[in-house]
């Protein structure tokens, strides 16, 4: 029997209590997938919740049924009671349970909950007893869409599932810039032939920033961005003082790190943000130069070849001295 045959007997035997989980701060992917798989699954009569650590940004709110998402920030022990009473635990997005804090016990606690992982991230944990599971996919949501169309469900995909699966290949490839392969557009081709409105997702993707984020955008070019002499690196940082200064939120920053690498010469960059109580930091490659290493190695994280993060303890200087001097390494 493959891993398909396996799903698929598992969402036909009853309709159960499922969850599905995805990881802290969620992305377009990790929202996407979520709600394209959980539409999916209510066409099966099952009671499907989904639930993210922290909150997900408001441009996200088009898609269907998103303000029912729990957050355990907001909700903990409701949301802890959720993944207790799961018969089903689907982990979508990320690739072990430390990756999303509490929640992660509480999974690894329901021993009787069957748990399925759908994932692109390197090095998946073995705590799934169904794995779905590819490096090469662009994003989770291509992924959910290769799990359902193997299964013989494509028909069960309607537009709003459709959406869903879209926003997260949209934003995971950076607009069909990166990490594509021919199935990344051959599944974009069938979601806008059953009706899908690429362009409406594009403006609601792209063109969202509130006046504080591209302003924030104009200081972290302006004042904030450093090019590593002599080498392919640069990175943007932040202090303490700028959170509070242009009052920083959750999200703000995000895709920031790109505008680095619209420099040609630029290959490995960086946003290094000092928050109360870690730094946090976001890395981006080019081509064969691999930041998940990087990650793991110094800065207690992970991700993908080209797009990885971390978060670690330390001075901001010290962190920013530990990337100066490992894309210094990695230009000798
Ligand atoms: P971002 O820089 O957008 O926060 O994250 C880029 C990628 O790195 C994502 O795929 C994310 O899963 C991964 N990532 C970000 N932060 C961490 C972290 O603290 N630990 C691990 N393992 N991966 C991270
Ligand atoms: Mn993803």
């Amino acid at each position: 029997m493959t891993e398909y045959q396996k799903l698929q007997e598992l969402i036909l035997s009853k309709p159960s209590r499922i969850v599905i989980l995805s990881h802290r701060n969620p992305d377009g992917d990790a929202i996407g997938s979520s709600i394209g798989l959980c539409l999916f699954l209510q066409k099966f009569m099952h009671t499907v919740h989904i639930i993210f650590p922290s909150e997900y940004p408001l441009s996200f709110s088009y898609l269907k049924n998103s303000e029912d998402i729990v957050i355990y920030d907001i909700e903990a022990e409701h949301a802890q009671n959720l993944v207790a009473q799961a018969e089903i635990i689907f982990c979508l997005d990320f690739n072990d349970l430390d990756r999303i804090d509490k929640l992660g016990v509480s999974v690894a606690e329901n021993i009787k909950a069957k748990k399925i992982l759908i994932d692109h991230h390197l090095f998946p944990g073995n705590f799934p007893d169904l794995c779905f599971h590819d490096v090469e996919s662009s994003s989770t949501c291509e992924l959910v869409f290769e799990v359902i169309e193997k299964m013989g469900y494509f028909s069960k995909i309607d537009p709003m599932i459709g959406e869903a699966l879209f926003t997260g290949i949209i934003t995971d490839t950076g607009s069909f810039k990166y990490s594509t392969r021919a199935q990344t557009y051959e599944i974009a081709s069938k979601l806008k032939s059953i009706g899908v409105d690429d362009y409406f997702l594009q403006d609601k993707i792209f063109n969202s920033l509130t006046h504080k984020q591209l302003s924030l955008l104009g200081y972290c070019l302006y004042k904030r961005m450093k090019v590593i002499e002599d080498t392919n690196g640069a990175y943007i940082y932040l202090t303490k003082e700028d959170y509070k200064r242009y009052a920083i939120g959750r999200g703000d920053t995000e895709g920031i790190v790109n505008y680095l690498l619209m420099m040609p010469n630029i290959k490995i960059a960086a946003l290094i943000s000092e928050q109360p109580s870690i730094i946090k930091i976001s890395l981006r490659s080019k081509g064969d130069i691999n930041v998940q290493e990087m990650a793991t190695k110094y800065f207690n994280g992970g991700g993908h070849k080209n797009a990885s993060g971390g978060g670690i303890y330390g001075k901001l200087d010290d962190i920013i001295d530990r990337f100066e001097q490992e894309v210094k390494r990695l230009n000798k």
